[in-house]
């Protein structure tokens, strides 16, 4: 049989644990009422026990010894003191009097209420075998009920229920002391107790009751709430499918215009439409500023929507990485000197050739140092580090700067995702880490940060040189 998908969901998990915690909850209160109720059962038993005990003397037992004394008129009277009691509370099923014997274990049988006057308990017109009761002086073994030796000093009842073909009955019994007070015998009394298994019946229904209508409303609610959290979830991942395209969509409609504004400003920069002035040359230049880092945006924007749609494309070249680090140095410097920072470089003078993605490792690198100046307050160190090791590029990037909240790390190499400390205090757009992080694992390699807020941070990247 196919389960339906949604029951496997482990969204589903609470339900079952609630589920457990309710069915046990209701069966451990439910004990505990059968428990409560069975110990007043117990109690009034004794009390009835110890009571009907009170009507003998130890001394009367004296003269009773065996089957002939069943024609002894005081066992006539014991016998008839017994019917009275037992006539006189309809659960009485059976009364009894049994004796010390030397043997431990072993009883013996002085008399019970059916001696003269049997019961035909199935009714067939006969009194056969358990119906005949024992005649006084029959021994009777009491191994399987231990708790019947300690009656003799106090009034106690069976551990246990027993339920026989008639059905279910406790057992209490009382000593019987002679007039110095010495343990003669003990009062037994079987008390059917089928009435109090039909009321813990009873009490277990508004319990069962319960139990049910706490399962529907947590399942109701569970399912209710499941189906909400998956509309919502669904709605969320096509919202955040559909922003995706759409930031491919702009992000390509606008890298075509933004570069022609870039090559049209040029030209008119380099007087190929005619001749400038020095002030129309000014604001060219500004113009061609803006059109760069709007170009960089689109670029950057465009990244992330590849990113995203897993649709990035690494293009390995031949790297003189001397050459490479030196240009990517020429455009941090002047942005360290504008911030005055200092910046301090350890670049060996023979690294290899390696092969990497020029644009993708440019962008990482000029990311990382950019951020270094951009998070640093004036004054603060940048050190650049540059190490080849086991045929890896290790580059190191460490500030003084602002650095990186706890809580903010786990995040930070997110989409768009910027630290509480910065959010509104610098500017940026949380692209670059992001795009960094895409950048350098499509080439194999690694990116990791250690920082403490107001000390620094410290940025690694390694990537295989091949
Ligand atoms: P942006 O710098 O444009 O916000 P990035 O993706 O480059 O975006 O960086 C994401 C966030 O990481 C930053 O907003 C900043 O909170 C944190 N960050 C990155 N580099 C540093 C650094 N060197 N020092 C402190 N915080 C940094």
């Amino acid at each position: 049989m196919k389960l339906p998908q949604t029951w496997l969901d482990i969204s589903y998990l609470p339900l079952l644990l609630s589920a457990t915690i309710t069915i046990f909850t209701v069966r451990i209160i439910f004990v505990q009422t059968q428990d409560i109720l069975a110990a007043r059962l117990k109690d009034r038993q004794i009390a009835i026990v110890s009571t009907a005990a009170l009507q003998f003397r130890g001394e009367e037992f004296e003269e009773i010894i065996d089957e002939s004394d069943i024609i002894n008129p005081l066992l006539k009277d014991i016998i008839a003191r017994m019917q009275k009691i037992r006539d006189a509370n309809k659960d009485i099923r059976y009364i009894y009097i049994w004796r010390r014997t030397e043997q431990p274990n072993i009883l013996e049988f002085i008399a019970d209420a059916e001696m003269l006057d049997p019961i035909d308990s199935d009714t067939n017109g006969i009194i056969e075998g358990e119906e005949i009761p024992p005649m006084p002086g029959e021994d009777y073994d009491a191994s399987d009920t231990p708790e019947v030796q300690s009656a003799f000093s106090h009034p106690v009842t069976t551990a246990e229920f027993i339920t026989d073909k008639w059905g279910t009955f406790a057992s209490a019994w009382a000593p019987i002391k002679d007039s110095k007070g010495n343990q003669i015998a003990i009062l037994g009394i079987d008390v059917e107790i089928t009435d109090f298994y039909k009321l813990v019946s009873a009490t277990l229904i508004p319990f069962v009751l319960l139990a049910i209508l706490l399962l529907l409303i947590l399942s109701i609610q569970t399912i209710y709430l499941v189906r909400l959290w998956k509309s919502r979830v669904g709605i969320v991942k096509e919202l955040d499918r559909q922003k995706d395209e759409l930031l491919s969509i702009v992000s390509h409609q606008l890298a075509t215009p933004v570069s022609s504004i870039k090559w049209y400003t040029e030209m008119l920069i380099d007087g190929d439409l005619g001749k400038v002035t020095a002030q129309q040359k000014e604001h060219l230049a500004s113009m061609m500023n803006i059109s760069s880092n709007l170009a960089d945006l689109v670029s950057m924007i465009l990244d992330v929507s590849r990113i995203q749609l897993g649709r990035m494309q690494i293009e390995k070249q031949k790297l003189d990485l001397n050459k490479f680090l030196k240009e990517i140095l020429e455009i941090i410097k002047p942005k360290a000197i504008e911030k005055r920072v200092n910046f301090k470089v350890e670049i060996p003078n023979n690294l290899p050739m390696a092969m990497l993605d020029k644009r993708y490792t440019r962008m990482t690198l000029e990311n990382l140092l950019s951020n270094a100046i951009k998070y640093t307050l004036p004054n603060g160190t940048i050190y650049f580090d540059v190490a080849i090791k086991d045929n890896e590029l290790h580059c190191k990037v460490q500030d003084t700067g602002l650095g990186i909240p706890k809580k903010d790390q786990n995040k930070i190499f997110g989409r768009m995702y910027r630290a509480s400390n910065v959010r509104n205090e610098i500017d940026g757009n949380g692209f670059g880490l992001y795009i960094a992080k895409g950048a350098i694992e499509a080439q194999g390699g690694k990116i990791w940060f250690e920082s403490m807020e107001n000390k620094g941070t410290t940025f690694y990247i390694q990537v295989p040189l091949q």
